[in-house]
């Protein structure tokens, strides 16, 4: 079923984007890959640029029958695609990538523009979609299980890897399309289906997603089912949580979000790979070199607009550095331009609406009433370049760990500055003092300080890094969390071994039939 996009306010430049990318004339509900859903009867959400308020598109939001369609569909592509040999489900990963690197600019843009992320980080969101693909390439030919030495005679044992079937992806608005990339292709190479409900902030760059993925599926003659997509809100998502024929959902968001999803799917004993809330810190050390050290701050905090689930929220200095590190980011700060997040020259881009200004404030204000000190920004900009209401000026508070605001995540640019004592060991305590566990940094040049921050005493998170800040990690290792993070794994290492159902086979190539443990168990006849 075709539609007409309602008529856009758009500038010509981005109107260009949409039509590149083939978010042009049909804006659907959802896409089964086979059907595009229509919009009769259903909700229509309007969605406009948090960079300058401009209405960009509208989309229609699935029903709950609409999703059943698209389940069903999913259910059939896997029929087909579980039986294609893995190397060749790699080669049409392959292909995405190579869609991908044709498409960069163009979906990097819309990424900046949907989101509100500065250019260079939508166009490093779309590089590091294309670098998961080449990672799930080379995947595909070795997704490999263990041999072991049976106990009995003439007997071999080992493991193989199976495909799930439907992997549910619930993304998050922060990163609208590399998380789900990071599960999509890896769950296709595995030989999963893969049926993704974005963030109802971010669909545009969903559908842009969900356009150049059916290219290469209907250029290869395979079922388009194989890569869905339902747009909706929370009820599609907790339809996801709750549907038996759904053996894996992974879902990138809150914690608040992640506990109800946990629940469903643990209810009925489903698998769940959760990416919830961080609250990371950077630790700096007498020992550190605090010039680079500040430099991986201030991407940290101010990065995204602090909209990264591994944005640094706390910086923990010891007491001989304090002053100094205090006084280079309140020079540094004044001067970090914040505007359009498609201009060259900008570093800090808006918050995504006027809800997450909201809750920035609200955390200034109630940090403040526990003792915080603000030493900088917190104010929302006014004039015509942010006439959104959406930009606000990044924050720095002087705190201490335990204040109620600094244990939770504020989703904007707010900056902890926490003075710790005496032993490194100090510090890693009150690093690990939160309930979140996603992120963390050490800055010291002391391998004593930095091997200890790296023990098994040392970080509780799932990821920590050495004179590297919080945020911005590669492909290649395992992404995830702890505590209220949710304790999933994602994108490289092994994570791939989520996507699929582990078989211990055995196998007797003899002509009697022992039992393991020696059991003896002859039956007379
Ligand atoms: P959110 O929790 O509001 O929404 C995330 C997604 O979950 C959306 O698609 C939403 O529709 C869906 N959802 C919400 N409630 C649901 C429910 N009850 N059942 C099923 N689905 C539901 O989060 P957000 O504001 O989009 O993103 C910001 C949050 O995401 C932050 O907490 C951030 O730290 C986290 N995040 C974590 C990671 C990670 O890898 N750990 C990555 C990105 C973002």
């Amino acid at each position: 079923m075709k539609q007409t996009i309602d008529a856009l306010p758009l500038t010509k430049a981005i109107a260009d984007v949409l039509t590149a990318l083939g978010v042009k004339a049909d804006n659907p509900a959802y896409s089964t890959g086979l059907t595009w859903g229509g919009q009769e009867g259903r909700t229509r959400k309007e969605i406009f640029s948090p960079a300058d308020g401009n209405f960009i598109a509208a989309v229609t939001m699935a029903t709950a029958e609409d999703y059943d369609l698209v389940v069903k569909q999913a259910q059939e592509a896997f029929k087909v695609w579980r039986k294609m040999p893995a190397p060749k489900r790699g080669e049409i990963v392959r292909q995405i990538g190579n869609k991908l690197r044709e498409h960069k600019e163009a979906l990097g843009k819309l990424v900046s523009y949907e989101m509100g992320k500065i250019l260079q980080e939508g166009l490093g969101e779309v590089q590091e979609m294309i670098d998961i693909c080449d990672f799930a390439v080379g995947l595909s030919r070795q997704l490999h299980g263990l041999t072991m030495h049976s106990e009995r005679p003439e007997h071999r044992m080992y493991e193989q890897y199976h495909p799930l079937g439907i992997v549910g992806v619930i993304s998050a608005f922060n990163f609208p399309v590399a998380v789900w990339s990071w599960n999509a292709m890896l769950a296709a190479v595995c030989g999963d289906v893969v049926l993704w409900k974005p963030s109802e902030k971010t669909p545009l760059t969903a559908i842009a997603c969900q356009h150049i993925l059916r290219e290469v599926l209907l250029e290869n003659e395979l079922p388009e089912g194989v890569f869905n997509l339902v747009i909706g809100d929370a009820e599609i998502g907790s339809l996801m949580a709750h549907d038996t024929r759904i053996p894996l959902v992974s879902a990138t968001g809150s914690t608040r979000m992640g506990k109800k999803v946990g629940e469903a799917v643990g209810a009925r004993l489903g698998k769940s790979l959760l990416e919830l809330g961080g609250n990371n810190a950077i630790i700096i050390t007498e020992h550190a070199d605090i010039e680079m050290a500040l430099r991986a701050v201030v991407f940290g905090a101010v990065g995204t607009c602090g909209q990264r689930c591994t944005s640094t929220r706390r910086l923990i200095v010891h007491e001989q550095v304090y002053d100094q590190v205090k006084e280079r980011l309140l020079k540094i700060y004044p001067s970090l331009p914040i505007g359009h997040p498609l201009s060259d020259t900008t570093l800090v881009g808006p918050l995504i609406d006027k809800d997450a200004v909201q809750a920035f404030q609200a955390a200034l204000e109630a940090v403040q009433q526990e003792g915080g000190k603000v030493l900088i920004g917190g104010e929302v900009l006014s004039g015509d370049a942010y006439a959104t209401g959406t930009y606000v000026k990044p924050a720095i508070v002087e705190a201490q760990n335990d204040y109620h605001m600094v244990q939770e995540e504020t989703f904007a640019p707010i900056l902890y500055l926490i003075r710790y004592t005496g032993d490194v060991e100090n510090a890693i305590e009150l690093q690990n003092g939160v309930r979140q566990g996603l992120s963390s940094a050490i800055f010291s040049t002391n391998l004593l300080q930095t091997e200890a921050f790296l023990s098994h005493w040392g970080s509780d998170c799932g990821i920590a890094n050495v004179n590297i800040g919080t945020s911005g990690a590669e492909i290649g290792g395992a992404f995830g969390g702890e505590k209220e993070t949710g304790g999933g794994r994602e994108s490289g290492s092994d994570a791939w071994k989520v996507y699929m159902r582990r078989q211990t086979n055995t196998i007797n190539f003899g002509k009697q039939l022992p039992l393991a443990q020696g059991i003896k168990f002859d039956i007379m006849d």
